[in-house]
């Protein structure tokens, strides 16, 4: 669709990466094919040689992936995009492609806990080096920075203590100090927060939560702002082999036209569940962004266009009350992951970031008692009235 580009997100989720097909599909088709004929021997090494634009094998290119992977370049409104086999293949292939041996990276300590393994036995093997900082005090950032840094990695909110990072002033320090600033963005989605337009150079998505939102795929996707990134990128993914297959794309691309209107219902219920946890006699504190209580409740309202659908909580007595009140749910399932239209529960420091170890999770208030709610799309009384029974059986 032309001008695309100038609609409203809520137009462009539904039409986006949607292109003319042969048959006129409404839905375009799901090329289901590991390899694409060549005309002849020399069209094929035209191909090869990138003297023409073509498909050759789908571990380089497809066409049902590449239709998804404009629609999420142009919903960050970014420039080009690729789909991963994972959130982490999504992340490795960044870390591949922008950090070299002997190299440095800033990154928030509050972020997916595998993203911390990740830095830590694998990079760390490569020569590459990685601090860990609170990166919603800046301060800490600039002390942090060193001659080697290439990059800083912020998730915004961070998971799973919802912390906030200010990108526009992350993106101005990493600029003054010639890193890029690479943003973790699952917890928004673009609908709610587009960090290139903060100033962000790469933006990550684990496609499994918010983008599908349906529970049913595992993925990943990376944007670029520039054509650089994207082509050394692109090599790496396809060197590495971690690229999304055909079907998924298809399926994370019918997810997407639905998603402004779930994180429409994501906030509202959210914004509903985090009011009646704080003013339950059970909780002992409640972080959520769309909360006065929130320490950078402005900024998050000055960069996010809504306050998401995951609260993080600590219920009184600590962990063993935190237990009894996720062995009693039954509408909230207790369950990783989130961003599906279904409400989870979980509890980070026994399982998403049980990886990280104790000091590094207490460094960043990973607290033993820290419960994190996904607040699914149902009615938001149902889960409330769950939470409410659960509550009152500790
Ligand atoms: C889940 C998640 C990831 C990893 O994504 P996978 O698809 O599970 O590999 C990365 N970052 C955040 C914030 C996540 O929630």
């Amino acid at each position: 669709m032309k001008n695309l580009k100038t609609k409203s997100d809520t137009t462009r989720v539904v039409h986006a990466g949607v292109e003319k097909n042969e048959h006129l599909a409404v839905v375009p088709p799901i090329y289901q094919t590991s390899t694409f004929k060549f005309e002849n021997a020399d069209h094929g090494s035209r191909l090869f040689r990138g003297e023409e634009e073509g498909f050759i094998y789908t571990r380089m290119l497809n066409p049902t992936v590449q239709a998804f992977e404009n629609a999420i370049a142009m919903l960050e409104n970014g420039h080009k995009s690729l789909a991963c086999g994972s959130g982490m293949a999504a992340i490795h292939t960044v870390f591949s492609a922008l950090l070299q041996n002997g190299d440095h990276i800033i990154c928030s300590d509050a972020v997916y806990g595998p993203t911390v393994t990740l830095l830590e036995t694998i990079f760390t093997k490569f020569g590459v080096k990685a601090t860990f900082v609170d990166t919603s005090n800046l301060d800490e950032i600039q002390n942090a920075l060193r001659d080697n840094t290439k990059v800083i990695y912020v998730e915004t909110p961070g998971n799973p203590t919802l912390v906030i990072s200010d990108l526009i002033a992350i993106s101005t320090i990493a600029k003054s100090a010639n890193a890029q600033l690479v943003a973790d963005n699952t917890f928004c989605s673009p609908i709610l927060q587009k960090p290139l337009d903060f100033g962000a150079d790469v933006v990550i998505h684990s496609l499994t939560k918010y983008l599908n939102g349906h529970a049913d795929v595992v993925g990943g996707i990376v944007v670029t702002k520039s054509e650089n990134d994207y082509k050394q990128m692109r090599k790496i993914l396809n060197q590495t082999g971690g690229v999304l297959a055909p079907f998924d794309s298809f399926l994370v691309h019918r997810g997407i036209k639905t998603l402004a209107i779930r994180m429409e219902r994501h906030c509202e219920n959210a914004q509903k569940v985090a009011e009646f946890l704080e003013n339950h006699s059970a909780i002992e504190w409640v972080r959520f962004p769309g909360l006065e209580s929130h320490p950078q409740h402005k900024l998050a309202k000055s960069q996010m266009a809504g306050f998401g659908g995951m609260i993080a909580f600590g219920v009184k007595g600590g962990l063993s009350s935190g237990k009894s009140l996720m062995d009693n749910l039954e509408l909230c399932q207790l369950a990783v992951s989130l961003g599906g239209v279904e409400t989870l529960i979980q509890h980070p420091a026994s399982m998403t970031h049980a990886s990280m170890g104790k000091t590094a999770r207490e460094a960043a208030n990973i607290t033993d008692g820290l419960v994190r709610i996904s607040v699914g799309i149902e009615n938001v009384n149902d889960i409330i009235t769950d939470l409410k029974n659960a509550l009152g059986k500790i």
